[in-house]
């Protein structure tokens, strides 16, 4: 399937023409620009590479509350230092992930 971007808000519509209005911000069909094979397959790359991306911080966020409730739960120091520790690189990871989103999303990456 084809795509084609919108040139006033970087919209991308996927289909075999461009829409007749921007879902987006509105701008008519002419402000579309369809996009060469080369760049439509990156954008699909990026799309199923974001996605890992959202999964990965959704299972950190799970990690990061259960490390909470470990630490306390509070059964021992030995304990508290596995969940503390789990706690620390689920958030850390997070961090690395929302930078990289930001580096896709100022690339154009995102469609
Ligand atoms: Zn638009």
């Amino acid at each position: 399937m084809a795509k084609f971007k919108c040139s006033v808000c970087n919209y991308i519509f996927d289909g075999d023409e461009a829409p007749e209005k921007c879902p987006r911000c509105g701008a008519p069909k002419e402000k579309f620009a369809k996009l060469t094979d080369d760049k439509a397959k990156l954008v699909d790359k990026s799309r199923c590479s974001n996605q890992l991306h959202v999964g990965l911080m959704t299972v950190l966020d799970q990690v990061h509350s259960i490390a909470e409730a470990g630490i306390n739960d509070n059964l021992d120091p030995a304990c508290v230092a596995i969940f503390a520790r789990a706690r620390d690189e689920a958030k850390l990871l997070s961090q690395f992930i929302r930078a990289e989103i930001e580096v896709h999303v100022s690339k154009g990456k995102w469609g």
